[in-house]
């Protein structure tokens, strides 16, 4: 069943966290009509700096790359936008490819650098 508001999962590790801030502000007036959350730390950093309503779940390494990719299991997100550092092992790369894995099971779209997050946020498909 297709949701009103499509519903975005915002993530970056932490030396993508500029990177995702200042997508998140060039595409503010675009992500305000979608619900959005996040992994703990990247969905404050969010809401600090743009006024977006981001919902927060746990910080990426204490569980919330596991909670997202739940809610991509049910069916409950649209389109995970998630900056992963390639240059930097992380603590929870177990989580970050079981996260990988699991949006390419259920054919979810997830958008890992700013080039195909642009593409994607600017998608007409977005809007259906
Ligand atoms: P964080 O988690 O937003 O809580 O920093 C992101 C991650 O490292 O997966």
């Amino acid at each position: 069943m297709e949701r009103k508001v499509k519903k975005i999962a915002l993530i970056a590790h932490d030396n993508k966290k500029p990177e995702i801030i200042e997508w998140a502000k060039k595409n503010k007036e675009i992500l305000k009509n979608y619900s959005l959350c996040g992994t703990g730390t990247t969905s404050k950093r969010i809401s600090e700096a743009t006024g977006l309503q981001v919902f927060g779940y746990l910080s990426g390494p204490l569980g919330g790359d596991q909670q997202i990719g739940a809610l991509v299991a049910q069916g409950e997100i649209d389109l995970v936008v998630f900056f992963c550092d390639p240059l930097q092992a992380q603590p929870h790369d177990p989580d970050v490819k079981a996260l990988l894995r699991i949006a390419n099971v259920y054919d979810v779209a997830i958008a890992t650098n700013v080039a195909t997050a642009d593409l994607v946020i600017h998608s007409p498909l977005m809007l259906k």
